[in-house]
């Protein structure tokens, strides 16, 4: 076994008393944790899993997350985590869409056999949209410890390869419904190793993982990384800025990796100014754009904060800007990881001249094979072999990369992307809307949040509060627009197509 699911018995193997995960009061060594994956794979073989088999997981982070990642790739199965913060249509769609048998998952997030929606929907899912295709469950706590109890210790040795598929991770696309972005072994090997070698991670990091892992930075960017070379990870069920501070102090952390509005709202704390950082080696900041004032922020404090840039696609690094250059090259995401490739391109593919916009691609051993089921959109992502990021960068005579734009009409609330055509199929869903838009509009907290410009049916009158009634449990929180604005009509061309720069610059403005 050549994959993942081979790391916790090769870590065993070398540094077997040595902590892998910490996770409230408990503490995993790697001996711990190899025999926690390898009874797991053992438990879900017993179920029926087979290789290629799907098999999902929605819960916060926690070690079984791990322990399911791996021991899935222990059988060469797909592991397919899933967000939490979805609302239960959403939920629903993406167990149906990989087809995943299995679910190991907290109940009170949602109840594949509830056709009501789950627990926090409001009656949002139809019966269709609850995932049919799961069959077997394993429930959280103390049922999955019972599972681990009960399962044996022999070795498993499936062979798995670098090109076999590991995980279908989940990205919202343009077209509305998420895509599965499926990640290879090797997209996830190579990546880590992208991270070890730029960041010099160490046996001895201690890392304070409090991004989900359910997204590719939380998993790839900061855990996996640090679980190959041997360090451990404290793993953080729910973010908590004034928390943060306490738990660097008490573990001594040394790397973290958070979003924008992470950080933001870590150094906004009144402890912020005494709170004891002198553990912390580096931070790694990406996701989403990151405001010049932000790193200032750190700097000041003496702290190494470090950009990084990527997309699910790519598991995810890509373009990295190490503390060396931090000040020198402020703004700017950096170069290339190690073994990857990026340019920055004209409509026709060629690299534009020093200073002139273009828009990233990316190639290398990171980069996924594909869409899970989608050879359409598959095809439409790469361009001779290049991914198309859909981003717009500019690149310095040094071939550092700043972002400067976004092609694809996406938001980033807190780090969570949102896509506008998601929203609006939602909103055309209400049976008095019969036109609308949504746009970012800038906010203190999160970066970015939604705004949707609605039109109401000839008679009908549209309350503001009762469309965001509407959305929830439709759709996650975070896709929610935090302000919904009545208009006439909305600006289009005169083909009908509508024009989202005008929406924008008639409707971006004004309170929330
Ligand atoms: P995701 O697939 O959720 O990781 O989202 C990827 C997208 O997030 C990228 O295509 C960018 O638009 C955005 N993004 C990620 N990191 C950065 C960064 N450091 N600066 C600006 N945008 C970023
Ligand atoms: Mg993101």
């Amino acid at each position: 076994n050549e994959g993942i699911g081979s790391w916790p018995g090769r870590r065993a193997r070398k540094t077997p008393h040595r902590t892998a995960l910490i996770h409230q009061q408990q503490t995993f060594s790697y001996a711990d944790l190899h025999q926690r994956t390898n009874r797991l794979a053992h438990a879900l073989r017993a179920a029926g899993v087979r290789r290629g088999d799907r098999v999902a997981y929605l819960g916060p982070n926690h070690p079984s997350f791990l322990e399911t990642l791996f021991a899935t790739g222990l059988l060469g199965a797909v592991f397919v985590p899933l967000n939490t913060r979805l609302a239960a249509p959403e939920i629903g769609y993406q167990l149906a869409d990989s087809g995943a048998r299995t679910l190991i998952h907290d109940p009170s997030l949602y109840d594949p056999t509830d056709n009501g929606g789950g627990s926090q929907g409001d009656g949002g899912a139809s019966p269709a949209e609850v995932s049919p295709a799961v069959k077997h469950r394993i429930e959280l706590g103390d049922p999955y410890e019972q599972v681990l109890a009960a399962a044996p210790d022999n070795p498993i040795d499936e062979p798995v390869g670098p090109d076999d598929i590991c995980m279908i991770m989940y990205t919202s696309g343009t077209t509305g419904r998420a895509k599965g972005a499926m990640l290879t072994h090797g997209n996830l090997t190579w990546n880590a190793i992208n991270v070890l070698i730029d960041q010099d991670i160490t046996a001895d990091e201690v890392a304070l993982v409090s991004a989900p892992l359910f997204h590719t930075a939380g998993l790839n960017m900061i855990t996996l990384p640090v679980l190959l070379k041997g360090g451990t990870c404290v793993l953080v069920g729910a973010f908590d800025p004034a928390g943060t501070l306490d738990l660097i102090e008490r573990h001594r952390i040394t790397f973290m990796f958070g979003v924008p509005a992470m950080f933001d709202q870590i150094a906004r704390q009144a402890r912020w100014a005494e709170a004891d950082l002198s553990s912390v080696r580096q931070l790694t900041c990406g996701g989403a754009p990151v405001p010049t004032p932000l790193i200032a922020t750190y700097q000041s404090r003496g702290l190494n904060f470090q950009q990084g840039y990527g997309m699910t696609e790519a598991a995810p690094g890509t373009l990295f800007l190490a503390a060396e250059h931090a000040v020198s090259k402020a703004g700017s995401a950096g170069v290339p990881h190690f073994f990857t490739d990026v340019r920055v391109t004209g409509p026709d593919l060629s690299p534009v001249a020093v200073g002139e916009p273009g828009e990233i691609v990316v190639r290398g051993p990171n980069v996924m094979p594909g869409y899970w089921g989608l050879p359409e959109e598959t095809a439409a992502a790469f361009a001779d072999g290049w991914f198309r990021s859909g981003d717009i960068a500019r690149v310095d005579e040094d071939g550092f990369v700043t972002i400067v734009d976004r092609l694809k009409d996406m938001i980033i609330s807190g780090g969570e992307n949102v896509y506008p055509a998601e929203v609006e199929d939602v909103l055309l869903g209400h049976p008095a809307i019969v036109e609308c838009a949504v746009i970012g509009v800038p906010d203190e907290k999160w970066g970015e949040v939604p705004r949707a410009v609605v039109v109401a049916q000839e008679g009908s009158r549209l309350d503001p509060d009762e469309v965001i009634a509407f959305l929830s449990g439709r759709l996650a929180k975070y896709k929610i627009p935090k302000s919904v604005v009545v208009a006439e009509t909305l600006p289009r061309t005169a083909s009908g197509k509508l024009l989202k720069s005008r929406v924008r610059a008639r409707f971006g403005a004004g309170p929330q």
